[in-house]
Parts: structure tokens; C-alpha cells; sequence
């Protein structure tokens, strides 16, 4: 059977990540999740110092950004992310990245790196991806194409109990606030925002277990 692409997108915490690593194991196909590429972009900064009082020196990380590799390994059946050579799977999952990653993703330069090595990633289909600018600027010609939704209530439970499965510390508090920022930072800047494209088909999954969403997918693929 040919392979296709898929694009995901949607808000912070819908669960685009768990549909596509569940669609990827069911069809054999690779699963990026490009929010932990941009994660990453955000660590490395926080690391060397090129956010201050949570505002990027953008010339910096701009003249920084060749420094920076970004690999996917599978470890033990998941595709885990290297920053120049380490594993930084649980870093780039705390609190300080979350609460500046969507600032350093609404620089022009660095969307255009990852963008390019996600194009690159995607050429012989078979992908899976999932993030905020998939099915209108990585994928535009993706075969299908999702925009996931599920309520602000939900969203925050989820992610706070990811959090705590982590063991993160956080309130249900920090945690709205969280993505209500970044919902607000990614829908709003200049450069490739979240968007739902016309050609998406809305799954709102605030009311579906995992296997309901999954079965809705794959009756559509
Ligand atoms: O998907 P995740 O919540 O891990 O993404 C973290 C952040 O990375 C988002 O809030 C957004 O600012 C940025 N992002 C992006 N474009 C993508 C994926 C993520 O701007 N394709």
C-alpha cells in the first residue's frame, strides 16, 4: 500500500502526540514530533545563556543556530531526540523550556532550519508528524490532514498529569497558564501560526478514550 503523509496539528496538550505515535505503531510508519525539536532549540538557549529575564537574544541564537544538531534515535521502540549527541528526552520536557519555547519558535530563522530538516525527514512519506504548522507550511500536500481540538479543561488535566507521571512538579494553575500562553504566542506571531487549514478535518477528542481516536483516524485513512 503507497505511504502516506500525515499531518497533526493543534492547541499545546489536545493529544496530538499520543494519536500519532498510536497511528505510527498501527501503519509502521515514522513519528516526529517537531514540538520537541523546537524544545530543544529552546534548551540549547536556555543552556548557554541566550534568553534573559525570558527574553531570546535573537542575534545570538540566530549566529548560534549552526550549532545546533538535532537527531532522532529509536530507544527501545521511541523516537528520542539528541541535542548535539545527548539525549535530552526529559529536559526539554520541564517547566523552564515550556515556558519559553514558544518565544524562541516565532524566530523566522530558526522555524527555517527545523522546517527544512522536517521537509527532509518527510521525502519519501511514510511520516507521521505532528506540531503547530504541519498541514500549512511543513506538509502542505500531506494526504491527510488533522487539526485536533479537545477543551481547556481537559488539556490541563492531561498535561498535568503527564507532568506528574514525569515527576515535575506542578499546579493546575502553572499548568493553564502554561498553554494558555503558548496558545496565545503560537496563534498570534507573524511566522507560520497555528492555524486550522481548510483542507484539515477537525477531531475534537475531549470526549473520546485513546482507541475511539484512533479508530476515527485510521476509518479515514
Ligand atoms: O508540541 P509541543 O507542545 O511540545 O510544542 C512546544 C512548542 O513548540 C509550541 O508551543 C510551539 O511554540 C512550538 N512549535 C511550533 N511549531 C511546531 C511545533 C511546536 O511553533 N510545528
Amino acid at each position: 500500500m503507497k505511504k502516506i503523509t500525515i499531518a497533526i496539528d493543534g492547541y499545546s496538550a489536545c493529544g496530538k502526540s499520543t494519536l500519532a505515535k498510536d497511528l505510527a505503531n498501527k501503519l509502521g510508519y515514522i513519528f516526529i514530533d517537531s514540538g520537541a525539536m523546537y524544545r530543544s532549540v529552546a534548551l540549547y538557549c536556555i543552556q548557554n545563556k541566550l534568553i534573559e529575564n525570558n527574553i531570546p537574544d535573537k542575534k545570538k541564537i540566530i549566529d548560534a543556530l549552526p550549532s545546533i544538531r538535532l537527531s532522532f534515535k529509536k530507544i527501545d521502540d521511541k523516537n528520542v531526540l539528541f541535542l548535539n549527541g545527548v539525549n535530552v528526552e526529559s529536559q526539554i520536557r520541564s517547566n523552564e523550556v515550556a515556558s519559553v519555547v514558544s518565544l524562541i519558535a516565532a524566530i523566522s530563522e530558526v522555524r527555517e532550519k527545523l522546517v527544512h530538516e522536517q521537509q527532509k525527514m518527510g521525502l519519501n512519506g511514510g511520516i507521521i508528524m505532528d506540531g503547530r504548522d504541519i498541514g500549512s507550511v511543513v506538509f502542505p500536500n500531506a494526504e491527510l490532514k488533522l487539526f485536533v481540538t479537545a477543551s481547556e479543561e481537559i488539556r490541563v488535566k492531561r498535561r498535568f498529569a503527564e507532568l506528574q507521571s514525569k515527576g515535575i512538579k506542578s499546579t493546575l494553575d502553572d499548568v493553564r497558564l502554561n498553554l494558555s500562553e503558548r496558545d496565545y504566542l503560537d496563534t498570534h506571531r507573524a511566522i507560520s501560526p497555528l492555524i486550522q487549514v481548510d483542507d484539515a478535518i477537525v477531531l475534537d477528542n475531549s470526549n473520546l478514550t485513546r482507541e475511539e481516536q484512533l479508530e476515527f483516524v485510521l476509518s479515514l485513512i
